[in-house]
């Protein structure tokens, strides 16, 4: 059973980790979250901490699991709103699965300006929102949406191309990464990001029944 690798710790992130884990639920990791300003940069330019959407009441099925917010996710609050979540939401149908019973979260909470990619800084010290989430969620499947989010499960030298298409146990969670919507969109209906997501999420699903 292999964990989770983010980057090194800072003092930052220890205490982000520290405050984290003394949330007892979801709402109290929340409100914590919400006022975060580990990330100077991040905190000075979002406009809202995208702490995530979970199922109304019980044990999410999977909890899907992206890079970061981005303009339109910033501007509601709320995870893959925009044209990713959109495909992500026709994808998750046409294999099966209901994103009402799923956790939506993603790696980093604040949008990075530009929608650059987040910084091993910035992941570290969101890590410890991410870890507490998923200690409170407990959902038994993870789905890794993109690199930046299959690193964080599966380490640091990960090619997503080599852990596609199968579960990876990762503290006894089974966590499956693939390509970020985002990705299929940027290569259109008919590249292989979409087909690659929907076989994914296809498997996923099977997995599930
Ligand atoms: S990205 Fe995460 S750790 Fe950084 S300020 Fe936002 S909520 Fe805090």
């Amino acid at each position: 059973m292999s964990r989770p690798r983010p980057p090194r710790f800072d003092a930052a992130a220890e205490e982000v980790a520290r405050v984290a884990a003394a949330a007892p639920d979801w709402e109290s990791l929340a409100a914590a979250a919400r006022p975060c300003v580990a990330c100077p940069e991040l905190a000075a330019t979002r406009e809202h901490v995208v702490v995530g959407d979970i199922p109304v009441g019980g044990r999410p099925r999977l909890a899907l699991v992206g890079e970061a917010p981005g303009a339109q996710e910033d501007a509601t609050g709320r995870p893959f709103v925009g044209r990713s979540g959109a495909l992500l939401d026709e994808l998750l149908a046409e294999a099966g699965l209901d994103r009402a019973q799923a956790a939506v979260l993603n790696v980093v909470k604040c949008r990075p300006p530009g929608n650059r990619t987040p910084k091993a800084p910035e992941v570290a010290r969101c890590s410890g929102w991410l870890r507490r989430q998923l200690a409170l969620l407990d959902p038994p499947v993870v789905v890794a949406l993109g690199l930046s989010s299959a690193k964080w499960f599966l380490g640091p030298r990960t090619v997503l191309g080599e852990v596609r298409g199968r579960p990876h146990d990762v503290e006894g969670r089974a966590v499956w990464a693939t390509y970020h919507p985002s990705a299929a969109i940027r290569f259109g209906p008919n590249g292989a990001p979409r087909a690659g997501l929907l076989a994914d999420l296809t498997a996923v699903a099977g997995s599930l029944t």
